[in-house]
């Protein structure tokens, strides 16, 4: 949809509507590489806006991001009981993004954020192979008899039976009988790790999801987010 420039100016948080205008008037306004000083120019997504040389991100243009999504914080835009949503990380954006896929609430880890529902879709789609690692911290042990049974498949919820994955034991604690395990699979069912685990006796203690298709949290702690490169876009596509 076309909008004046100095409206969509506003929405992006550059000044004021009177304040646009005047940056419009004195020639500081850009629009597909050419300045424009006239204030009833309309300008659509698609058009490329520069004031004093920066590119304006507009509500539409597409962004892509990964948060570290910390414990206690819902894969959500938002919740009806008020508790803190992965949105509440990107106050200052333009665009309203959203999750590609969920984390539990008590689980932490990578979070794919966009605008992009195209993108989200395709990436969502069973059929669309994304492998996501997760690293568990387990009751017990797992012995090589667990792990066999979690690479090969396990029925989880109405006997669905999981697909092939990775899985392997990073670190015990003998005393305590946990167990640190790392799972690589490409489903998303609800609780799919937890209940993957459960069903080999080793219930969930702590769940973090380290990687989502070749992204990872390399830089990242918990709470913080970066966006992505053209590059990487360019990969997930
Ligand atoms: N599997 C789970 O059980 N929980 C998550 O948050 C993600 C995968």
């Amino acid at each position: 949809m076309a909008e004046r420039l100095q409206k969509v100016m506003a929405n992006a948080g550059v000044a004021s509507r009177r304040a646009s205008e005047k940056l419009i008037s004195a020639g500081r306004v850009r629009v597909n590489g050419k300045v424009v000083t006239e204030l009833g120019v309309k300008v659509t997504g698609n058009d490329a806006v520069e004031v004093d040389g920066r590119l304006l991100e507009q509500k539409d243009t597409k962004v892509y991001f990964i948060l570290y999504k910390p414990r206690g914080v819902i894969s959500a835009a938002k919740d009806d009981k008020g508790r803190k949503v992965v949105t509440d990380f990107f106050t200052d954006l333009p665009q309203r993004i959203y999750p590609v896929g969920r984390l539990d609430y008590d689980t932490s880890g990578l979070v794919l954020m966009t605008n992009d529902g195209d993108l989200a879709n395709k990436l969502m789609h069973p059929s669309y192979h994304v492998n996501k690692t997760y690293v568990a911290k387990v009751k017990g042990i797992p012995d090589s008899k667990a792990l066999e049974q979690l690479r090969h498949g396990v029925k989880i919820d109405s006997g669905h039976k999981s697909s092939p994955t990775k899985a392997k034991v990073i670190s015990i604690d003998k005393k305590k009988d946990t167990a640190v395990v790392s799972l690589t699979i490409h489903e998303g069912r609800y609780h799919q790790v937890k209940n993957m685990l459960q069903a080999v006796g080793h219930p969930v203690k702590k769940l973090k999801r380290e990687t989502y298709g070749f992204l990872n949290l390399t830089g990242l702690t918990s709470g913080d987010f970066r966006e992505l490169t053209n590059v990487e876009v360019a990969e997930l596509k």
